[in-house]
């Protein structure tokens, strides 16, 4: 089979690949589609290590052709994810507290074990969710790491009905955040990001104002927005450190600041501001099995729908400099079913 695996000098070679037998409690997928996250930008370019011979992707769907032994949540047809959240172990302290993306033993597909990013994918059957029947089978791939990641995201903000969210970067992760902010969440949206075809998305799918950081300020409008207090709360999707900064700028005393965007860098934290003004900041991960199953919920009732665009697997490096240069608006899914 043919998959996308990341070389030494951090590209991507097409190549083909064999899969090992499945083990106890494993599926063989057969795979539809798998969206290009910026995060596989990330791994490719070894920003958090070297993984040279990983097949990418974790914005995996497709169905299952083949059960092990001990499956019993799979069968043969079921149409599936393969999210990067692959495997946790099941019994430690975050296991069994709701947060099983954070278990330090949790394997993470197309970073520590080879991803959906290839024609065929092994997955553990239990951590691959289920796609409701009515959900597009390319826009459920966006769901499964750019939906889930920021349903959670703005979930996590405690962000209420009426109340003012910030969003900084509305790329494949951004626009979805202002969608399921608006449209599940009943918030107002601000839009904040760099590039103005970014921006006349956001305002597309939903954002109720929108702000270009080169060219006008985020404090100004965010007092503007919300009669000098502040907006409620942020989430931070962008790939830069000053967005990160700035969002704690635009909100209110006791709000929370919600970091989701990977930039390898560090952010300044204003001890008087953190201190006297109450602001909580907060890092989230992706979402756990039942996040997704709800984030691919709102997106089958049409709350949520992700803009994609299909590309052929050879086109993977191509993307991958779309991607670095900012040129993608929605995100780039790659189709697996011709
Ligand atoms: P993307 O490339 O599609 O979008 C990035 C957006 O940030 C673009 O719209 C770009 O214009 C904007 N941007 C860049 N510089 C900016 C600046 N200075 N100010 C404001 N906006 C700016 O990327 P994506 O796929 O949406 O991923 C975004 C980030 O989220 C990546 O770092 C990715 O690794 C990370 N991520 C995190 C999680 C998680 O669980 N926390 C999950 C998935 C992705
Ligand atoms: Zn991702
Ligand atoms: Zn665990």
């Amino acid at each position: 089979m043919i998959a996308a695996v990341v070389t030494k000098d951090k590209k991507v070679s097409v190549e083909e690949k064999q899969l090992r037998p499945l083990k106890h409690g494993e599926a063989l997928v057969q795979t539809e589609f798998c969206g290009v996250c910026h995060t596989d930008l990330h791994v490719k370019n070894a920003d958090f290590g070297d993984v040279t011979g990983i097949v990418l992707g974790h914005e995996g769907i497709g169905k299952v052709i083949e059960v092990a032994e001990g499956v019993t949540s799979l069968k043969v047809g079921d149409r599936v994810s393969i999210a990067w959240m692959y495997e946790s172990c099941g019994h430690c302290e975050y296991c069994t507290t709701g947060r099983e993306t954070l278990c330090r033993d949790v394997k993470n597909a197309g970073y520590t074990v080879d991803g959906a990013m290839a024609e065929q994918v092994i997955v553990s059957a239990d951590y691959a969710v289920k796609v409701p029947a009515n959900l597009d089978p390319a826009a459920a791939s966006s769901v499964t790491c750019a939906g889930v990641t920021t349903y959670k995201a703005v979930k996590v903000s405690n962000i209420r009905p009426g109340q003012w969210i910030g969003i900084f970067g509305i790329g494949g992760l951004g626009n979805l955040a202002v969608q399921y902010a608006k449209h599940v969440y009943g918030a107002n949206v601000v839009a904040f990001d760099i590039n103005d075809e970014k921006l006349a998305f956001a305002k597309e799918v939903g954002a109720d104002a929108i702000v270009n950081l080169l060219n006008e300020d985020p404090i100004a409008k965010a007092k503007e927005l919300t009669n000098g207090k502040g907006l409620d709360a942020t989430v931070v999707t962008a790939v830069a450190k000053t967005p990160f900064n700035q969002a704690i700028d635009v909100v209110k005393a006791g709000a929370r600041v919600v970091a989701v965007g990977l930039p390898v860098d560090k952010m300044d934290l204003d001890i008087p501001r953190l201190v006297l003004d109450g602001i909580q900041v907060i890092g989230t991960l992706v979402g756990t099995r039942q996040d997704l199953q709800e984030a691919f919920q709102f997106a089958a009732e049409g709350k949520v729908v992700p803009k994609v665009t299909l590309r052929k697997i050879e086109e993977i490096n191509e993307i991958m400099e779309e991607m670095e240069q900012g040129k993608i608006t929605g995100r780039m899914v790659i189709d697996f079913t011709k």
